[in-house]
């Protein structure tokens, strides 16, 4: 398989050039030049374990990697640094089934393909005989950040430079970037949102002077963003997992339809859902589902896609989030492939903050469901599940849950995977919030002990070890020193 940009049809890379490179030099985002159904065995796939499953679907999407290439990668990757010998394990409850894919380092699902980047990346530079240093550079809007450090921490040969929304994110997901350790590990709050801090890193990816400066010093640029495929690729993987295992438990029989709700920020999460389904996974819909963020949500119902609104800090910070920067690549393959049309909208959605599709080209979108949770439909939603099956979720994994219930009366009865993002350990101020306990007077600690005499379940060690670690100082910056601040450690 291939990769092509989707503003240049003419600018195609293989799978470990698009890995290195992160985002395409025009600009666009590399996708796949096509995908082809896989013939797939339910009798033998749902005796796969994890490991395997990757290996599996990798080898359909990284071209020009040895399958010993792969099993390396995902040997390493997928090992006992998750705390659940399934890796992605899945759970029913309320009538449900909530795929868990935050049992790795940082308990969020970015660890799903954060802890395998780094072996793609280092593999990818062994196929290039690439001698260069990567910097990678990585906005987040609280757990991309988190994870991708402590994936390349003390990696040879890479820098990992993490820029967060200053007063965006969780108090538990900031001291976990405080207490990164690592030589090449660098984390900066930004005076600004998340949509601030990816467009400036898009725009510093772009500086052809500033690419040449690197250059000069034997280093370039990669991503660990979403628009890297290498993050995307791998969480392909868990979709397919998911219904081995339905298909294994006896929930569902071969070639069932299944639905999947993705709580969706920067339609990273979801477009692997959508790559899955053109492998032949038997999805009925994909429901996207967004918080008071809810762009995605208004252009679906009606082909606007328009951010000039409020950009609203929620009780589900990860997806706090205008600019999905994905969805182009959805927006490339609803309309059939390179257009430049599809160069105005990005061009429009730039310079204007928004853009239109046709009627027609909307119509392309009905893999899709989409709806929105406020903020206290999310908190409800949380307590509802728990006093029903006495199963506790993140206010993330409740707005899936939520939305997938109000668009009810609007599926086909097929079978409900509730993508569960992060761990509640991570949020632990609004799920006792929404479990009606006051928090005002309690400091991180007794919240999540709190919160461990509700859930039953252990502190995961990324909880643990957040108390053994001692804190960074936070750095903050302004939006425009971004540059100065990565000059400075590459200069090192
Ligand atoms: C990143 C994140 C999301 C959104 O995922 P996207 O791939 O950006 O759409 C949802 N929930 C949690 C907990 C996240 O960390």
């Amino acid at each position: 398989m291939l990769y092509k940009s989707t503003r240049n049809p003419d600018h195609i890379v293989t799978a470990s050039q698009a890995i290195l490179q992160g985002l395409a030099s025009d600009g666009g985002l590399y996708v796949p030049t096509e995908i082809h159904p896989l013939s797939l065995d339910w009798n033998e796939l749902q005796d796969f374990s994890y490991q395997q499953m990757a290996t599996f679907i990798l080898k359909e999407f990284l071209g020009d990697f040895t399958e010993t290439q792969i099993r390396y990668c995902v040997n390493g990757a997928y090992d006992d640094g998750f705390d659940h010998e399934t890796i992605a394990p899945l759970k029913k409850a309320d009538g449900h089934y909530y795929l868990e894919l935050f049992h790795g380092e940082t308990i969020a699902f970015k660890d799903m393909a954060l802890s395998i980047l780094p072996y793609l990346m280092t593999t990818a530079n062994d196929i290039n005989h690439n001698e260069k240093d990567i910097v990678i550079l990585t906005a987040t809007s609280g757990d991309t950040g988190k994870a991708a450090m402590a994936g390349f921490a003390d990696v040879p040969g890479t820098q990992i430079i993490v820029f967060y929304p200053h007063g965006g994110v969780s108090s538990i997901q900031e001291r976990q970037m405080l207490t990164q350790e690592g030589n090449n590990t660098h984390v900066f709050a930004i005076q600004g949102n998340f949509d601030d801090a990816q467009k400036q890193v898009k725009d510093l990816f772009n500086d052809q002077a500033f690419n040449e400066e690197l250059k000069e010093q034997n280093k370039q640029f990669s991503s660990a963003n979403s628009m890297n495929i290498g993050r995307l690729v791998p969480q392909v993987v868990y979709y397919f997992f998911a219904y081995a295992q339905l298909v294994k438990q006896g929930e569902i029989e071969p070639n069932d339809k299944v639905d999947f709700s993705v709580p969706t920020g920067n339609f990273g999460n979801i477009l692997a859902a959508y790559y899955a389904k053109q492998l032949g996974l038997p999805i009925g819909n994909l429901i996207c589902a967004s918080n008071d963020n809810n762009v995605l949500t208004e252009f679906f119902e009606t082909g606007i896609y328009n951010t000039n609104r409020e950009f609203i800090l929620t009780i589900s910070p990860s997806m706090d989030i205008l600019i999905s920067s994905n969805f182009e690549r959805l927006l490339y393959h609803a309309l059939g492939d390179y257009t430049p049309a599809l160069n105005a909208m990005m061009n429009h959605l730039k310079e204007k903050g928004s853009y239109q599709v046709t009627e027609e080209t909307l119509a392309n979108f009905s893999d899709f469901l989409a709806d929105f949770a406020t903020e206290e439909e999310t908190l409800q939603e949380i307590r509802d599940v728990y006093q029903n099956a006495q199963y506790v979720i993140d206010p993330h994994t409740a707005v899936a849950s939520k939305v997938a219930r109000k668009l009810a009366t609007q599926r086909e009865d097929y079978p409900l995977v509730i993508v569960s993002t992060a761990s509640p350990y991570k949020f632990p101020e609004a799920v006792l919030n929404a479990l009606n306990i006051n928090t005002d007077m309690m400091s991180d600690d007794e919240m999540l002990n709190a919160l461990k005499d509700i859930t039953h379940v252990d502190f995961p060690p990324a909880i643990t070890s957040l108390n053994e670690k001692p804190a960074n100082e936070r750095t903050i910056i302004p939006i425009e020193e971004m540059k100065a601040s990565i000059r400075r450690i590459i200069a090192n």
